[in-house]
């Protein structure tokens, strides 16, 4: 198919053109017809060829025509090359009146000239004058001795032909003013264009510069899984891919494998799944490939939508964590080596304070008081190192079963009376009976008598500690409030942290190591719940405990 070229396309082409070509191009038509005119003169109109004013019209066309191309317009000024166009109408003129009467229809020739003029958009007012006086004075000649006995005829010439001619003057004048303000518009719009073209590839730029330079690896695909950007982190990654694949360009075949390294993900459970599925997710631990260069890999994903709001792709981010996971299981093992090896002696200790004691008679009441204090303190200090086992230790099981909720509250509020007792707090439980959930009695026995012992410490002037719960038919919510001292609430964001302690508690001097609200928060999560809590210093404090109702049953 023929590719027409466009009017711009064009329009370019012919600025292309040196000067001279140009004006010979804009000239080549009334030439051309001037040329066949003079060729079929003998022919036609032999007696022409006596006409002087025929002959100089032909001749000075001629002269015209090779001026288009002799004249240097490159160092004259733009407008100069109308000399051309008003010199045509001369020239036109010329072969008009040599030839009347007998070619009078030669005058038609002056379109030419006149369209010229109007479309350069040069010497405006001259132009119009020129397009209506020049066909006028054209048939003046032929008239002039007629006057005064002018015919109708005569006059309709004298008249209708400049102004016919003043109207294509203007028409065009008109349609090429109108051209030329499409075409500036055209160009701004083209300018604005580029300058936002530009503005963009910057803040590409700008992205990937910021993509690259981050040390996680992000990658961003359609929604089937096509690779759509991945910064220079990724595609190290995908570069390096062992032979089972770090991250392989399929993802299909990635090796990827659940928290306890060993057990392959199934594909709907895989990061990149899970986010072309539309899922939004963060802090998702994965271990990808196989060991030895197995890494442990945070992972966060973003799905990406349309305007209308449809599933377009997603983002996902993964951050090599193996570093920190290595340096956590190291710490969680040196601590329970050293409780472990503190275990042996404190027992030792303890045994031989008991067996000591149990035949104090005789002994000094003062001996037997400091034996006391050594006792106390060893019975804490393996209280604490058991706290410290339990806590490191990764395999905290649990065994849920169906259990009555309302029966470990009682057991836990019998527990801890002779403490509230001694710190004159007031214990109220308002929970229903039974109150059935999916839970192992004892670690959620360990939570709450940690929860509503902490609660009583916490209240060192007294005050009331309130148990309720309730139930729904996927979850128990058991709460746990007081009126004691508190927190402030940054403090309450923290106090699931392994050693955290608040500064109300440092400030008044209450004892604890930090790690019972951790060890209940690592029992609410092996039981697939979860505990939050809220306070004010000064106003109490309220940890919220969430655990599966019964017919629950979470894959651990
Ligand atoms: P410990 O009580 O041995 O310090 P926990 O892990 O049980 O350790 O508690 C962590 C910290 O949370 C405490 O040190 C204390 O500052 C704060 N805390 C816990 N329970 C309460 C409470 N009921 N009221 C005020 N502060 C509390």
């Amino acid at each position: 198919m023929a590719v027409r070229p466009s009017p711009r396309g064009v329009a370019l082409k012919f600025k292309n053109l040196g000067p001279r070509t140009q004006v010979a191009l804009c000239q080549l038509p009334l030439s051309l017809i001037v040329t066949v005119l003079g060729v079929m003169t003998p022919f036609g109109w032999p007696s022409l060829l006596s006409s002087p004013l025929y002959l100089a019209g032909l001749a000075l066309h001629a002269a015209l025509f090779l001026a288009c191309f002799l004249t240097p317009w490159e160092r004259l000024r733009q407008s100069a090359y109308l000399i051309i166009p008003v010199l045509d109408l001369l020239a036109v003129g010329l072969l008009r009146n040599g030839a009347a009467p007998l070619l009078p229809g030669l005058a038609i020739l002056v379109v030419f000239p006149v369209i010229w003029l109007a479309a350069s958009g040069m010497l405006v007012r001259t132009s119009v004058v020129l397009s209506a006086v020049g066909p006028l004075l054209i048939m003046v000649p032929s008239t002039a001795p007629k006057l005064p006995n002018l015919t109708a005829a005569d006059v309709t010439v004298l008249v209708l032909f400049p102004l016919v001619m003043l109207a294509v003057s203007l028409a065009i004048r008109f349609a090429s003013v109108n051209m030329r303000v499409q075409h500036r518009e055209l160009q701004a719009m083209g300018q604005e264009l580029r300058e936002l073209l530009a503005a963009s590839r910057e803040r590409e730029k700008l992205l990937v510069t910021i993509l690259d330079a981050t040390d996680v690896g992000i990658i961003a695909v359609d929604s089937i899984g096509n690779q759509l950007l991945a910064n220079n982190m990724m595609r190290r990654w995908q570069q390096t891919a062992t032979p089972a694949g770090v991250v392989p360009a399929d993802h299909s075949q990635q090796r990827v494998f659940a928290q306890d390294k060993v057990t392959p993900l199934p594909p709907d459970k895989r990061p990149l799944r899970r986010a072309i599925e539309g899922e939004s997710f963060a802090d998702y631990l994965v271990w990808i490939g196989d060991a030895p260069q197995q890494r442990a890999v945070s992972t966060a994903a973003r799905p990406l939508m349309d305007d209308a709001g449809r599933l377009t792709g997603a983002v996902v981010v993964y951050n090599d964590v193996t570093g920190l996971v290595e340096a956590m299981a190291a710490n969680e093992e040196l601590v329970a080596n050293v409780s472990h090896e503190f275990r042996s002696p404190l027992n030792s200790i303890l045994g031989n304070i008991d067996l000591v004691l149990e035949d104090s008679d005789g002994m000094p009441a003062l001996t037997v008081r400091r034996l006391g204090v050594v006792q106390r303190n060893s019975e804490r200090l393996l209280a604490l190192v058991s706290d410290l086992t339990l806590e490191a230790s990764a395999a905290l099981n649990v065994h849920p079963k169906r259990t009555d909720i309302s029966g470990l509250v009682e057991t836990s509020i019998g527990s801890a009376q002779a403490q509230a007792e001694r710190a004159d707090v007031a214990l109220v439980a308002d929970v229903p009976s039974p109150l059935w959930a999916y839970a192992d009695p004892l670690r959620i026995g360990q939570a709450l008598d940690n929860l509503v012992s902490n609660a009583i410490k916490y209240s060192p002037d007294g005050g009331t500690v309130t148990i309720s719960a309730a139930g729904t038919e996927d979850w128990v919510k058991l709460v746990i409030q007081d009126t004691g001292m508190g927190m402030a609430p940054e403090d309450a964001a923290k106090v699931f942290s392994r050693f955290f302690r608040a500064e109300s508690a440092r400030d008044a001097a209450i004892p604890g190591a930090g790690l019972g609200l951790a060890i209940t928060k690592t029992i609410l999560e092996r039981h697939g719940g979860k505990i939050s809590c809220d306070s004010k210093p000064g106003m109490g404090s309220t940890f919220t405990l969430t655990l599966p109702a019964e017919g629950y049953s979470p894959s651990f």
